[in-house]
């Protein structure tokens, strides 16, 4: 069969704020960039516009990539397709994290990365060849151009025009296992790292000013490939940057160098995953965070004191923990000087050791669907409170922390730490974080309301 185009989904969650996307499909811009020039390629984003599918069939290929609370809504979406008589392709971290349930309703299903499977699920297609599934078992490397975005891709995207943040990514993977996280499974273990000048390149032909790296856990790299980051943070600080924030983990406070270099490369922001101030709760945090309250106000202290804001990242429902757990860090947001926090709940994702133990112990709700799977649902029974407790105590923490007041406070505070006539140009940086959280939390509780309507 000769192939008339491929469509690349992603389905509804986010929708639009003010007009623009807030999720950005950058896995999928990276895919449409090794479709074969010869083959038009399109990115359909769900939360942007209702999806043409009425124009699909048969010689039409469509990729849907969904995480866990998005595959219900792939599935409605693959199944509307299907009617078109057009072949649908789901991957993404669910499939990845447990392909057999996909496969008992997906037309053909991508494991793992796609960079070396997707080019042969196309040419597959193209040859009446294709088949029922496609496992991408070694992790691509990072340092050979892989995927380098189309310029087609770029301007049928329009990332200026349609989303808030453009992301980017330089490195991928993590070391640690945390025993509630998806990365190891999705990303890898051993860190891959995008080479520099290929980030500045794409930093240059995408003229983003401003951008959030999607990377797992981008600051453990200070400790890692101290080296790299020098050579990265001295290219980035050439560049006319406004600003740039990631994830990472406490330990970025022992390198002072480097966070000046840091500073210097224009980062505005630390995602720095404290995790829990219960101490007890250390087993199931890697190794990264020991619940150490005076340590993770030195690191915010010192983080800081670069000119860089952090952004405290929280997780409730463990063993150990209880309303005090809650109220703890409540206090502690309010006394530490953080720029602005996460809050989100234990959600036993599938394929972690934390699931594992919690199916072996009959503690998993019962689920006719991921889309609670959100990190603000409680999805298990937790050790010592009940499922009320737990849920009525993250939103009393949520209504606390997301207060306009609250986030009036941090978000001057932040301001306050700028010389005057740079304020202006922080004004947005200050307050987005806190506010996208507001909505979000918002969003997770409305969304019973809003879930699984039909595809357009
Ligand atoms: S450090 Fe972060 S990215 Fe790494 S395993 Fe733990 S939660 Fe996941």
């Amino acid at each position: 069969m000769a192939i008339r185009k491929v469509v690349l989904i992603q389905p509804r969650r986010d929708g639009r704020m003010m007009g623009k996307g807030i999720s950005q499909p950058y896995t999928l811009m990276r895919l449409a960039s090794l479709v074969p020039l010869d083959i038009p390629v399109e990115i359909w984003d769900e939360d942007l516009r209702a999806l043409p599918i009425d124009t699909l069939g048969p010689q039409d290929l469509v990729g849907i990539s969904a995480k866990t609370l998005l595959i219900d809504r792939a599935r409605v979406l693959a199944e509307r397709i299907k009617k078109q008589g057009t072949t649908v392709v789901i991957g993404g971290t669910h499939v990845t994290l447990v392909p057999d349930e996909v496969a008992e309703w997906a037309d053909v299903i991508a494991v793992g990365e796609g960079y070396r499977t997707w080019p042969q699920i196309i040419r597959d297609f193209d040859n009446g060849t294709l088949q029922k599934r496609y496992v991408d078992e070694a992790w691509a490397p990072l340092d050979s151009g892989i995927a380098v975005l189309q310029d087609r891709v770029l301007e049928q995207v329009d990332e200026h025009r349609n989303y808030w943040t453009p992301y980017l990514e330089i490195t991928r993977g993590c070391p640690r296992n945390c025993t509630f996280c998806t990365a190891i499974r999705v990303s890898g273990q051993k860190m891959r790292l995008r080479p520099v000048g290929e980030v500045v390149e794409e930093i240059e032909r995408r003229q983003i000013k401003r951008f959030f790296l999607t990377d797992d856990n981008f600051g453990l790299n200070f400790r890692l490939h101290p080296e790299y980051m020098e050579e990265l943070f001295r290219a980035l600080a050439k560049l006319p940057l406004r600003g740039w924030t990631c994830q990472s983990e406490q330990m970025v406070a022992d390198f002072p160098d480097l966070l000046a270099l840091a500073r210097e490369a224009h980062m505005d922001k630390f995602f720095i995953g404290f995790e829990s101030l219960n101490p007890d709760n250390r087993r199931e945090l890697g190794g990264k965070a020991k619940g150490n309250a005076e340590r993770y106000r030195s690191v915010i202290k010192t983080v800081q004191e670069h000119g860089i804001g952090v952004v405290g990242l929280f997780v409730f429902g463990f063993d150990h923990d209880t309303f005090a757990t809650f109220d703890q860090t409540y206090q502690f947001v309010r006394s530490s000087g953080l720029d602005s926090v996460s809050a989100t709940v234990l959600t036993p994702f599938p394929a972690t050791e934390q699931r594992t133990q919690l199916l072996a112990a009959g503690r998993i709700l019962p689920h006719d669907t991921w889309e609670d799977y959100d990190t603000a649902h409680v999805t298990y029974v937790p050790a010592l409170m009940t499922v009320d407790e737990l849920r009525d105590s993250y939103d009393w923490l949520c209504r606390k922390l997301y207060s306009p007041s609250m986030i009036a406070h941090r978000s001057l505070r932040q301001l306050a730490r700028h010389p005057l006539p740079k304020v202006p140009k922080r004004l947005v940086s200050a307050f987005s974080t806190d506010l996208g959280y507001r909505r979000a939390y918002n969003f997770r509780n409305n969304y019973a309301n809003n879930a699984l309507q039909p595809a357009s």
